[in-house]
């Protein structure tokens, strides 16, 4: 049984087509690291190792000084700068998670993340709440980071 803001595929009802799983990445070489550390359950941010500047998505020099950038553990920590409430999507799975919430969450880091929050109802959700990661698998190289509230 679901709970809003669970993002999980709903169970299969009898004569509907079976509920299908969260659309998976396929890395690129240069974030190949990343998906799989989430996939591992750690989040890694890019820190140059020049100017200490910090950075997602993956690239393969900093955005600040071009310079070298390597991949650190972050803390998994972050606030919502911003989300919305997705009401309206008919794709499989996101028919069976709606209402959910697309968030732009600010990283303790720095970098920004698009993620999705889960495990509070969506009309709780708030700008400035503190979020933590969590990490669900989706295949054999990548997980990916949702965030949930902290505390
Ligand atoms: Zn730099």
């Amino acid at each position: 049984m679901s709970r809003p803001g669970d993002m999980r595929p709903l169970e299969a009802v009898p004569g509907e087509r079976p509920p299908k799983p969260r659309p998976a990445p396929v890395p690129e070489p240069e974030a190949a690291e990343y998906w799989a550390a989430a996939r591992d359950g750690r989040l890694l941010v890019q820190r140059c190792e020049t100017c200490g500047h910090a950075q997602l998505y993956a690239r393969d020099r900093c955005l600040a000084c071009r310079g070298p950038v390597s991949w650190v553990e972050a803390s998994g920590k972050g606030t919502v700068y911003t989300f919305t409430v997705i009401r309206q999507n008919y794709a499989r799975p996101f028919k069976a998670w709606m209402p959910y919430v697309v968030a732009l969450v600010d990283l303790a880091e720095g970098p920004r993340l698009m993620t999705n929050v889960v495990g509070i109802d969506p009309e709780d959700v708030r700008v400035g709440m503190a979020v933590r990661a969590k990490f669900e698998t989706v295949s054999d190289d990548a997980g990916i980071v949702l965030f949930e509230p902290d505390g």
